[in-house]
């Protein structure tokens, strides 16, 4: 876009004076920002940097070399981390999003390069930076955008020339994300700010953060400042990120952190670990819970801990079921319990507990118990057993008396299963016998009713 307003005419005729990256910053980049790899193959070590073929200790062939992690370069001395690799040849490292931080002309500017790195064994590395987004902006005042464009945001690419783009930044939200408010995978340690960043503190080592937020934050959001003044960096990208909310939750124990000189290392894991602490209630503003030594450690006791009280309100829950259930199974289904049919090793009865559908779901893993079979008025559950030991499950329709299914193991059919149906046909009549009995039953007792009535 062309530059329509002043501020416009003024941003791009900076911008376009600009430096371009030098010897020093792009050697940096490439020294920091990239992986260094060496591809091992049975034969040789190959670095991905100089293209230098060496024969090292071979891939696998001992413990000592399976141990083997990193080595250096014999060519160039760069610190190599070994890959393993029978038929890879090629690495590439791309998106890379470097930022540079710097004051010009009384605008605080930052310059965002995408790095790109492309590897292939036995040659040297092709690598380029170029400069893809510039934020200029005042403090508390308007970010005037100068960048290539972004057709499918920034992880999709840039294209096209450095030029004013309408708009201003906008925050990223959950899903919406601005194409121009981008993520600095690293920031280059030389940083020039405005007094008012450096008074409220910003400092030089910044890494995994998006400028943007943060240097409109800074001059707004206290909390910002307090991370950063306390140098509790990672806590800092979080309240950048999407976790802000929980910074504001869990501040109080945020600053006791803060007084015991307790770094978080890993916010990610570390407000994980103070939610579990706060749904088992304990003291959120006690160093002995909030500071803990080994974090991951005690994330993983807490974690596991849930999983052990999630199951139990599951069995509580499950028991209630049950309980709930049993009363009406036995007075539907009592009729037919102690119907046992017997041949040879094989034995069927028929279930007598909502508690035999839940064993008899466990052992299969079939869905009897899952899918309430026990409320099925019109059917009639089995278990078939050999030596006493489930292997399938029966159902029998009682309006049509015939077998609607018999699974074992995950719904499959058994060895047993052609004998099992065999003797379940055999002995209808014995189910039909139960049937006919609750009729007369029933009569009788109606009969006795209006009696009693009469
Ligand atoms: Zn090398």
């Amino acid at each position: 876009m062309r530059p329509r307003t002043k501020l416009q005419v003024q941003v791009l005729a900076l911008s376009q004076a600009l430096p371009d990256l030098s010897i020093d910053q792009k050697n940096w980049a490439f020294k920091n920002c990239l992986k260094h790899v060496a591809f091992r193959t049975k034969k040789a070590l190959s670095c991905l940097d100089c293209g230098h073929v060496w024969v090292g200790p071979p891939v696998n062939k001992t413990l000592i070399s399976r141990l083997h992690t990193t080595c250096d370069c014999p060519n160039c001395g760069v610190k190599l981390e070994i890959q393993d690799s029978r038929n890879k040849k090629k690495l590439e490292q791309r998106h890379i999003i470097i930022a540079l931080i710097d004051v010009v002309d009384g605008f605080q500017i930052t310059r965002f390069f995408e790095l790109n790195s492309y590897h292939k064994a036995g040659q040297p590395v092709h690598q380029y930076l170029w400069e893809v987004v510039q934020h200029w902006f005042v403090p508390n005042g308007k970010t005037t955008i100068v960048a290539r464009m972004a057709p499918f945001g920034y992880n999709g690419g840039f294209t096209g020339d450095l030029e004013i783009r309408p708009g201003n930044v906008s925050a990223n939200i959950g899903y919406r994300v601005d194409k121009y408010n981008i993520y600095a995978d690293y920031t280059y340690p030389k940083v020039k700010c405005l007094p008012v960043y450096k008074r409220n503190g910003f400092k030089t080592k910044l890494k995994n953060i998006y400028p943007y937020s943060l240097f409109t934050k800074l001059l707004t959001d206290s909390k910002v400042e307090t991370l950063l003044k306390s140098k509790q960096y990672k806590l800092l990208s979080e309240r950048l990120n999407s976790k802000s909310h929980l910074i504001d939750r869990y501040w109080n124990s945020i600053k006791i952190c803060i007084r015991q000189k307790y770094f978080v290392k890993d916010a990610g894991v570390w407000l994980d670990y103070i939610e579990l602490l706060s749904f088992f209630n304990k003291d959120l503003r006690s160093s002995k819970y909030v500071c803990p030594k080994n974090l991951h450690d005690a994330h993983n006791k807490l974690v596991a801990k849930k999983r052990q009280f999630q199951k139990l309100k599951e069995a509580e829950k499950m028991r209630k079921q049950i309980a709930e259930a049993e009363p009406s199974y036995q007075k539907e289904k009592g009729h037919f319990f102690g119907l046992v049919f017997t041949k040879g090793d094989l034995t069927i009865k028929v279930l007598e507990s909502v508690r035999e559908f839940m064993e008899e779901g466990d052992i299969h893993k079939h869905c009897v118990f899952t899918n309430k079979y026990y409320k099925e008025k019109d059917s009639l559950c089995f278990s078939a057993r050999i030596k006493g030991a489930s292997v399938e499950t029966v159902e029998v329709s009682l309006k049509t008396m015939k077998i609607l299914q018999s699974r074992g193991m995950q719904n499959r059919a058994t060895s047993f299963h052609d004998r099992i149906v065999e003797l379940v046909n055999a002995s209808i009549p014995l189910i039909k016998k139960r049937m006919e009995s609750i009729k007369v039953k029933s009569k009788v007792s109606k009969q006795q009713d209006m009696a009693a009535v009469a």
